[in-house]
């Protein structure tokens, strides 16, 4: 069985287990789609299928329990057809799946004939389609504005506006979210009584009245197609009446009823349809909209641009390309994005357009890297005998992996070129002691080095670990050249670090953002480092290091990337990877326990304490806009506190505490002041609590994988034995694949490949992570695509890295064009 299909069977095998709650995947079923799709494509799976699936699972959440067991066994069933028996049936070694126990859907066993209703011309296939040939001095003006286009006024300029949409270009680039697939739909003549159905048609009459007491108003129309008509009858809807005329073309969907002895619907849901955006196959696009604009409308405007500009679009890639990678010509693919001729070729418009993401990404990555490299930068010729005599004085040896990560900065920093290096190692892997010896390094010769994190706990954790180590005895600064500069920190004594990064008396500042929104100056910054770095957006760490002259740049995350990923995502940087933790560590040992056993983790909890250890219990954040994350963190701490740990002392920490206030229960807690830290997800990030033994982290089905990670790292890095407690908000949940994982394996790299999988790229690399908005059809784990588009720029680069050859001009702007969008760096 291919892959995909596998999975889509285990989650929906684990739906169904779960009674239909839409929770086999977390967010639900539709969020595993863009994912899911991208590697049915990749495993080949018939375009009109992996369609299908998304169509139907897309509005998933929307349904009623019943309704989502119908439409997951019509599905499976539809699979089964395509697939042929050579492909077991799912749950044949398990009863608790009931997909393929029950008798399929009646309506899924008919092979639906496609409707002959406003058949629109047939086409054939896959005939090769010729290159567009435009006269010179044709090309559209993509920059003109929306208003451009007949009847797009101001008004509708200013919502479109709303979807990021301002000139024909950009109407081009919205692309359908999904296409609905009327081929599949029944023939009128085919309805049986009592189904749940769609039908398109045409309506023949449509008449309002009310009923004699006029108290209710009825709106009846009778649609019909080529095989027969059906009667729909809305009740209290008096606008349809309005809104639908004769000879509309219409799709309805409900269930069907009869009435002497003929079919009819009750208040269906319906939806117009022009009969010109229905391509040969049935396919209807369906945009992301927003308010004040109806699918049908923006439909209409999508179809009247397209048809008049997208074959006057110029092609930036070279004719030599689009041959050698087999790819659609640009007007062509953004012709059938919109309005297909068929699935093969809208599945070729998604690739061809997909391509143009990774290629100019990856184009982009390269230009970057030989820039960086020919950028001068500081030589820093490191003795080594002296920087023994720094690592000797730790208290603990460095690792394997250590070592080698400072013996490739040393390397870098002596090549006269900025380094632009990325360390990545798991959670607890002593990055820090990396980055305070690249620190050493650079102020031992007199120059200046800023680190930022992302949230000031952590700032001030840096601070207090590099004031140790840099200025104990042998250590090259006293500790009046550190400073610490986070959001909280007062006027006054920012105005001081100013001038003393100004003047270059301090050599050492560590803070959050307010680093790089501060006016700070330095009188000589040769090392930026930014510590959690995919918590960082692209500009500010440019901005970072702006705050020098081609400053040598270290970056670090514990988000360990899976090599496809790196290699397109951080092309620009150098990768050393610290790959072996600390002698000593032990795993955490890891539970999923169901909410009933929440008694046993305070048991676990209370014994700990007792011991003379620190347990953190963790809330998680419901919605982003929700306020309910802080909510259940106080009310938790006031019934944790009076109800089940009345006998010690427990902080509470939450993202809406000042900077100040989250430090002060911070400082508390890791002086052991505090026994316990209820906390929010604000805690996430790299603190470091020797003493703390527990993690519990309640609601744990809603955080991702490398998050929960996060989490687990926050224990263990003493010499104790941790535990790591993850209680879903319901029983089942407790069977969760996901949080299995987190109890079979303390890798993180297996479990961000796992998250990588679940969530995709955005998800996974935080939704600041910039680089990514542009990508807005290729997946990152199609790395098919990928290596593809990566193996034709690195070609091109090598003829022309600056493409200053006449036929790569064209190339040169939309290159620009796409990273003057993004940034300028993604690094
Ligand atoms: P991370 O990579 O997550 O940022 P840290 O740098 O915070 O990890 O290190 C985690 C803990 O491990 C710290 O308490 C640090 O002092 C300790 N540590 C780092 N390197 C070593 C080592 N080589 N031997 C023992 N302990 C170490
Ligand atoms: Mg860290």
């Amino acid at each position: 069985m291919k892959p995909s299909i596998t999975k889509l069977r285990n989650y929906f095998k684990l739906e169904a287990k779960n009674g239909y709650q839409n929770n086999a995947v977390i967010g639900g079923l539709g969020q595993m789609l863009e994912h899911w799709s991208a590697e049915a494509r990749n495993d080949g799976l018939p375009e009109n299928l992996v369609q299908v699936v998304d169509a139907r699972l897309r509005d998933y959440h929307r349904l009623s329990e019943t309704s989502r067991k119908e439409t997951l066994f019509g599905l499976w069933n539809r699979i089964q057809r395509e697939f042929g028996e050579d492909h077991p049936q799912p749950s044949e070694d398990e009863e608790a799946s009931p997909i393929p126990d029950e008798k399929p859907a009646p309506q899924a066993q008919e092979e639906p004939t496609p409707p002959e209703v406003d058949t629109p011309p047939q086409t054939a296939e896959s005939a090769p389609r010729p290159r567009v040939q435009l006269p010179p001095g044709q090309r559209a003006d993509l920059h003109a504005s929306v208003t451009t286009v007949k009847h797009i006024g101001e008004r509708y300029a200013e919502t479109l506006e709303n979807l990021g949409i301002r000139t024909l270009g950009d109407m081009l680039y919205h692309f359908p979210n999904r296409y609905d697939d009327y081929s599949r739909m029944l023939p009128i003549a085919k309805l049986r009584y009592g189904e749940k159905v769609s039908l398109i048609g045409t309506v023949k009459s449509i008449t309002s009245r009310s009923t004699r007491g006029g108290r209710v108003k009825i709106v009846e129309a009778v649609i019909s197609d080529n095989s027969g008509a059906i009667r729909a009858t809305w009740f209290n809807q008096p606008w349809i009446a309005t809104q639908l005329q004769r000879g509309d073309h219409v799709v309805l969907s409900g269930k069907t009823d009869q009435y002497l002895g003929r079919l009819t619907m009750n208040s269906p849901d319906w939806s117009p349809i022009e009969k010109k955006h229905l391509m040969a196959e049935g396919v209807v696009p369906i945009y992301p909209l927003t308010a004040k604009i109806t699918q049908r409308w923006l439909r209409n405007k999508m179809h009247a641009v397209v048809t008049d500009w997208a074959d006057k679009v110029e092609d930036y890639l070279p004719a030599q390309l689009l041959d050698d990678a087999e790819l659609l010509d640009l007007p062509v693919a953004l012709e059938h994005i919109h309005f297909p001729e068929s699935w093969e070729m809208l599945g070729q418009a998604r690739h061809r357009l997909a391509f143009d993401e990774i290629f100019l990404l990856q184009l982009g990555v390269l230009q970057q890297k030989q820039i960086w490299a020919a950028r001068l930068g500081r030589v820093f010729e490191i003795d080594q005998a002296w920087l023994a005599a720094q690592i000797d004085v730790l208290p603990f040896r460095l690792t394997g992996a250590q070592q080698r990560t400072l013996d490739e900065i040393v390397h870098d920093l002596a090549t006269g070129h900025p380094m632009n290096r990325l360390v990545q190692g798991d959670v607890g892997s002593g990055k820090t002691v990396v980055a305070a010896m690249a620190i050493a390094m650079v102020v031992q010769a007199g120059a200046q080095a800023a680190l930022m994190a992302p949230t000031s706990i952590l700032a001030e954790q840096h601070y207090h670990n590099l004031l140790q180590l840099l200025s104990k005895e042998a250590g090259p600064l006293s500790p009046e050249q550190i400073h610490l500069m986070i959001g909280a920190t007062p006027e006054s004594e920012k105005a001081e670090i100013r001038a003393g990064l100004a003047s270059g008396a301090i050599k050492v500042v560590i803070g959050t953002h307010a680093l790089i929104e501060d006016p700070v100056e330095f009188a000589d910054l040769q090392l930026a480092i930014i510590d959690e770095q995919h918590r960082f957006g692209v500009h500010q760490r440019a901005s970072l290091r702006e705050k020098g002259e081609n400053p040598h740049l270290l970056v670090m995350t514990a988000t360990p990337i899976p090599r496809s990923l790196a290699l397109t995502v951080y092309g620009d940087l150098d990768v050393s990877v610290i790959d072996e933790m600390p002698p000593g560590r032990q795993p955490v040992e890891t539970h999923v326990l169901s909410p009933k056993e929440r008694e046993r983790s305070y048991s676990l909890i209370r014994r700990q304490v007792e011991k003379g250890h620190q347990a953190f219990i963790i809330y998680p954040l419901v919605e982003e806009s929700d306020k309910s994350e802080e909510k259940a963190a106080v009310e938790e701490h006031a019934r944790l506190q009076k109800d089940v740990f009345g006998q010690f002392k427990l902080g509470l920490l939450h993202g809406r505490m000042t900077p100040g206030e989250k430090d002060t229960v911070m400082e508390k807690f890791r002086d052991g002041e505090y026994h316990i830290l209820v906390s929010t997800s604000v805690v996430e990030v790299g603190v470091d609590i020797p003493n703390a033994t527990v993690m519990l982290i309640e609601g744990a089905h809603r955080f991702g994988l490398a998050q929960l990670h996060q989490f687990r790292g926050r224990v263990g890095r003493g010499a104790a034995k941790a535990y790591c407690l993850l209680i879903p908000g319901s029983a089942d949940a407790v069977e969760n694949e996901r949080l299995l994982a987190m109890a079979e394996t303390n890798d993180g790299f297996v479990l961000a490949e796992k998250d990588l999988e679940q969530r995709g790229p955005g998800d996974f690399l935080g939704t600041r992570q910039s680089g990514f908005s542009a990508l807005r059809l290729a997946s990152l784990t199609d790395i098919q695509l990928i290596q593809k588009a990566r193996k034709h720029a690195a070609a091109l680069f090598e003829r022309d890295a600056e493409l200053t050859a006449p036929e790569h001009e064209t190339l040169a702007v939309a290159l620009n064009r796409f990273w003057h969008i993004e940034s300028t760096d993604i690094s």
